[in-house]
Order: C-alpha cells, then structure tokens, then sequence
C-alpha cells in the first residue's frame, strides 16, 4: 500500500524519470528535485476568547529560473514541509509546461480551517502575511488560493502587504476578488483546464467526449466547474464525491445543482435520489474518462489495479503515486498529468498579474481565449514529445518539455556567484 507515499519522493521520482529522457548535467539533476529555500515559522494568533495559539506553516520557493516563483497557500491539517516542497515543484514544472514566466512556489498552514471563525482566520492570515512580506513580491513571489483558500484570504495578504510596504502593489498576489484586481474567469479556471485538457484528450484517441460518462472525486472549486464544463461539452457526469462520500446518478447528474446541494447542506450526499457510494468504489467505477480533485496519493498501487476508467485527467495536484502510474500505464490507461491538467488556474494567475501591472481588464471571452490557446498548444507539445521520445506516458513527456525549458533557462543565465 503506497496511498500514504510521500509527495516530495513521488516529485523526485518523477524528475528521474524524465531525465533519463534528456542529457541534464547530474549537478543540476539535484536542482531540479530540490527547492531553493524552505521557510518553516510558527504563527502565534489570537483566538476570539482572547487565548494565543501558535500554528506552524510553510513557503518553499523552488525554482526561480524562468521567473517570479509562484504557486498557492493552502490550509489543511496534512500540510507538513514535505508536502509544501513537492507542491512547490510541481508548480514549477506546470508553470514551465504551459510555458508561462514563473518559476514555483507553494505554501501551507497547518489548520483545519473549519474549526476557526472568520476573524480568526483573518488574524491567522495577516501573520502569515506578515511574516511572507520580505520573501514575496510583484516580481519575487506571488502567492495565489488553493485548497481552502480563496479570494477572501487573498485580499487580506494584498492588504497587509500593501499596508506594510505602505504602496499598491496588487500583481503581489492572484485570485483576489474583481473589486480587488482579480481576473474575470480566475474562479473558473482550474476546471475549465480540466475539461479542456479532457476534450483535447478524447479528440488525440479519436473518441468522443460528447456521451463520455465521469465520475469525479472531490468537489470543491476544480472539481465542481470541471463536472459542470464537462456536461456542457456533452459528458455525463455519473457520479461525484466529496470528503463526507460520493454519489452515483447512472444516467447523469446535474453537476450545478449538485454543487448548489453541497453549498447549501455542506456535502454532495443526499442529492436528489442519487445511490450514496464510497469515494473507493468512485475511483473504480466504470467510466470513460475519471477526475480525481480531490488530494494527494488518491489512487496508489493497490487501488490503480481496480480502476476501469479509460481516461484519468488529473484536476488535484499529485493524486497518483508513481507506482499508479506504472500500474496505469501497463494497463493502457492515458493519463493527462496535473502540471497539465489543473494550469489553467496558474494561467489565469498569470493574466489576473499581466492585467495588475497594466492596469487594465480584460473581459472575461478574451480570458477563457488565451487560456483555450495555452492549454491546447501545451497539450500539442506533450504529445508531440510523447511521440518523440516514446516516454513511457504523458506524465514523463510533460516533465521532459518542462526540464528542458527551465535547464535552458538556468543555462543561458550562467552559473554566479
Ligand atoms: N493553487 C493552484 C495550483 O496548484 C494555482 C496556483 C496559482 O494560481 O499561482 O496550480
């Protein structure tokens, strides 16, 4: 059983796996699979019966070769150092996929943010905050939501940033709300890459998308507009979960008025009449094309041999353990990476960022645009490596385009001091 594997071994493993693909220098083979610098603090905040309690969080600054690192801040109870570092790689690698100029950072907190108020979590925001300020910036690092996260943490972090460098500065951080300096379609994003990186695939194995069937585990924010983008392009979404458990509609479910149920109850369960089903039996439904948004280490070795899905596009970041992966792919299996997959959160990042410097705003048709053009043209290029080089999946052949560009960067800048 590997479903506990650790992200940041399963990152090393799979930047081993591409190298072999390419001839890097072995000094900077050791780069590639390690970050630049960790930040480790403890975050003392006061709680609303005026008691101190003191959180440990993370910022790992990975790769700063092609840019500004970037990459989100999540809270959850399993962030831990490790996590952060692989997170913050896989940042790095997606940002290099989808070829935009940033380099990758990720960082965490250690909470369950269910368990605090309103207020205290804005307290606990603006320490983190506080204690970012001097290794973030507009062009040094820009943080951005993930899991449990939101515009509403990152307004914050803009204001005590901009209050404390005592300037305006909103390209310091992306998925803000539109009053904020938010982008049109940030929200959307993340599944709108899913579902278009899942059309794309369906289209490259000649099948058809419209009258696929999808199952989907995890239904926050990549999981629930992936479901939704998917039924507008003509797939049935035969069954969902989230953490309290999944449901199963085998002739389609309503993939908004699902997502309405679980703003308005809390969880998926209990929609319509719809037969309640574990997120185990989900992963190995009988579908075509199946969507883990959920976490990490989803689909490990054991499960991997169960799945019977044709399709895996990834909308979590790193839910496959390598061996799932060999598992996967001696089955035949095609799975559409993560660092592909989800960019179109990341991408829409970057034009929130490119919109904050100009101070200008782009409608919302010229967003999703640019972000059909980028993922399909990245799309394009993993295939063609994929053909190329006979990479053992799509996986290997993303990490293979990625590497190469951020070692030519690393190149071309030189070896100083
Ligand atoms: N947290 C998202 C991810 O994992 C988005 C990061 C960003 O927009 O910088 O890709």
């Amino acid at each position: 059983m590997d479903g506990q594997a650790n992200p940041f071994e399963s990152l090393k493993e799979q930047v081993d796996d591409a190298v072999s693909f390419l001839d890097a220098p072995s000094g900077v083979v050791t780069r590639l699979k390690n970050p630049e610098r960790v930040l480790e603090t403890n975050l003392t905040f006061e709680l609303d019966d005026g008691s101190l309690e003191t959180v440990r969080a993370y910022r790992s600054q990975f790769n700063g070769d092609r840019g500004p690192y970037k990459g989100g801040i999540r809270y959850h109870p399993g962030v831990t150092r490790d996590e952060v570092k692989a997170l913050s790689g896989w940042m790095a690698y997606k940002c290099a996929v989808v070829d935009i100029p940033y380099g990758g950072g990720k960082g965490g907190i250690a909470i369950d943010p269910a368990t605090y108020s309103e207020s205290e979590l804005e307290r606990l925001t603006r320490a983190f905050a506080t204690e970012l300020r001097p290794l973030i910036g507009e062009d040094r690092d820009i943080p951005a939501p993930d899991v449990n996260t939101g515009q509403r943490e990152m307004n914050w972090i803009k204001d005590t940033y901009e209050t404390l460098e005592n300037t305006t500065a909103p390209g310091v951080i992306t998925g803000k709300a539109l009053d904020s300096g938010g982008s049109e379609g940030r929200v959307e994003a993340t599944g709108r890459s899913v579902a278009l990186a899942a059309r794309e695939a369906f289209d490259w194995l000649d099948r058809d998308i419209e009258g696929a069937t999808v199952a989907v585990q995890g239904y926050g924010n990549a999981g629930s507009i992936a479901a939704a983008l998917l039924d507008d392009l003509g797939a049935d979404v035969v069954a969902a979960s989230d953490s309290s458990g999944g449901i199963r509609v085998p002739d389609g479910l309503d993939p908004r008025a699902a997502k309405d149920h679980k703003a308005e109850t809390g969880s998926i369960s209990g929609y319509g009449d719809a037969e309640p089903i574990t997120n185990e039996e989900l992963l190995t439904l009988d579908v075509d094309l199946l969507v883990p948004a959920a976490l990490e280490n989803a689909i490990d070795g054991d499960l991997a041999a169960d799945v019977r899905a044709d399709v895996i596009v990834e909308a979590a970041n790193g839910p496959l353990t390598p061996t799932a992966d060999d598992v996967l792919a001696e089955k035949d299996v095609y799975v559409v990476p993560d660092i592909l997959a989800n960019a179109g959160g990341v991408t829409v990042s970057y034009f929130e960022w490119v919109q904050n410097r100009q101070r200008f705003h782009w409608t919302e048709e010229r967003v999703n645009e640019e972000l059909e053009r980028v993922i399909t043209e990245a799309f394009d290029g993993i295939v063609d490596t994929f053909d190329a080089t006979e990479a053992p999946n799509l996986r290997t052949a993303a990490y293979v385009v990625a590497i190469s560009r951020i070692v030519d960067a690393s190149e071309q800048a030189g070896n100083w001091p």
